[in-house]
């Protein structure tokens, strides 16, 4: 069994909430599919996030919350509000705009963004959006996952998958948890709330846990109440190019991307939405080119 690995996530800001930015890494630009993961808040109250429009290409966006509300809206004519337990699935694939905003000013946001890369099978496909209302909840001893994208423990996920994966919260009670594992996938685990112990590796809020392959399940131990997301699957197989907000394989692909976004062209679409669209900034490649 691997090492238990622990990576310090790095501070950013997302629509005027702070968020700890857990992925992507050098070392490890994808956990299966999974290439983004941003743990949002707990943000003080009043906090309000407002992400104008803007595009993205070949991921699918999963928003998943604890506390607040926010609103969707995408060029598909999306417009859906989501709550703590429910999932927003957004699937960018060839080309996609949306906008996110809290409902109300007042209250907590909590929660997690994260991003799934597409796989060349259906990266240059229609973009698509589901909103999961409920999802399947798995009681393990004191622990209770809730499964957001593929399967866990004979559970599986309503949402839609391109690749190989497992994403679900973990919601546990102090004591020793055991969550069974695929032992094909690689594995990650980011503390939303609390903290715990995996291999004798203390592991808290602002720190990602990769836990590698070959494991067959997860042994926590719990000292208070914790909430921890765990994201995995089969090691993504196509190195990926990510920049802002798109996913692909060349920098040509993303400047077309750009290009396009800065164009206004069809290629995304129109979000209905009071927020200003947000422009693309220079890509690194545009300032220092070789
Ligand atoms: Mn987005």
């Amino acid at each position: 069994m691997p090492e238990v690995e622990r990576w310090p996530s790095r501070f950013a800001e997302v629509g005027g909430v702070g968020v700890e930015r857990a992925l992507p890494k050098r070392e490890h630009r994808t956990v299966g599919p999974w290439c983004f993961l941003d743990h949002m808040g707990p943000s003080a109250p009043p906090a309000e996030m407002r992400v104008g429009p803007h595009p993205h290409i070949g991921l699918q966006t999963v928003t998943w919350l604890l506390e607040g509300e926010v609103l969707h809206t995408d060029s598909l004519g999306s417009e859906q509000v989501i709550r703590p337990g429910q999932l927003n699935l957004m699937t960018a694939g060839a080309g996609v705009a949306h906008a996110e905003q809290s409902t109300h000013a007042s209250g907590v946001m909590h929660g997690a963004q994260l991003w799934v890369a597409q796989p060349e099978a259906t990266r240059h496909g229609p973009a698509a959006f589901e909103h999961h209302a409920e999802l399947p909840l798995v009681e393990l001893g004191t622990a209770r996952a809730t499964v957001l994208l593929g399967s866990l423990a004979g559970a599986s996920s309503p949402g839609r998958s391109d690749w190989p994966i497992v994403g679900a919260d973990l919601d546990m009670g102090g004591g020793r948890h055991a969550i069974p594992l695929d032992p094909t996938f690689e594995h990650g685990v980011v503390v939303l709330s609390g903290s715990l112990t995996i291999d004798g590796a203390h592991v808290a809020s602002g720190v990602f846990a990769y836990l590698g392959s070959d494991r067959s399940e997860l042994v926590v131990t719990v000292h208070r109440p914790t909430r921890a997301m765990l994201v995995g699957g089969a090691p993504f197989a196509e190195e990926v190019a990510m920049w802002w907000n798109f996913v692909g394989r060349t920098t040509e692909e993303l400047d077309q991307a750009r290009t396009a976004w800065e164009e206004g062209s069809d290629r995304f679409g129109a979000v209905r939405s009071p927020l200003d669209r947000i422009p693309a900034p220079v890509p690194w490649w545009q300032l220092h080119p070789r």
